[in-house]
């Protein structure tokens, strides 16, 4: 999907954005802090390069959910959208589910299963990882 671009946002409309180009990787985080910021079980993230995420309309806020970790969300409906860490720099992990066309990108890994809930026990054959390591995800 190399040179696609693809729009999401926030639940209300307010904020937007778009993503271009080809992700550096597509996952399923199963850590405490994503399940803790999403109130859901896990996350699927598109992790890509700042150049490749635009705000469309509107700003998003953002909660620092631990040091060097910077989370960006819609003060006016909640929705999770993107997460930044000081481990990745210079990228951007949008939230999956925010994207208007979520199907385009399947997760291909779990990570930090080290975390993860023992009835969100999917059978898609994908890698399990413990954790992330830096220039990963989260
Ligand atoms: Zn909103
Ligand atoms: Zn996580």
């Amino acid at each position: 999907m190399a040179n696609d671009s693809y729009e999401g946002g926030c639940l209300c409309g307010a904020i937007r954005y778009r993503i271009t180009g080809t992700p550096k990787f597509q996952s399923m985080c199963h850590c405490r802090s994503c399940r803790r910021a999403s109130g859901a079980p896990v996350v699927a993230f598109v992790g890509v390069f700042d150049d490749q995420f635009v705000e469309l309309k509107g700003t998003r806020t953002i909660f620092e959910s631990s040091p060097g970790v910077k989370r960006g969300f819609c003060r006016t409906c909640g929705s999770s959208l993107t997460f930044a860490g000081e481990n990745w720099p210079g990228e951007v992990h949008v939230f999956t589910a925010t994207l208007d066309d979520p199907e385009a990108f399947p997760p291909t890994v779990h990570t930090y299963c080290q975390d993860r809930l023992p009835w969100i026990d999917p059978d898609d054959g994908l890698p399990r990882l413990e954790r992330f390591g830096a220039g990963q995800q989260s």
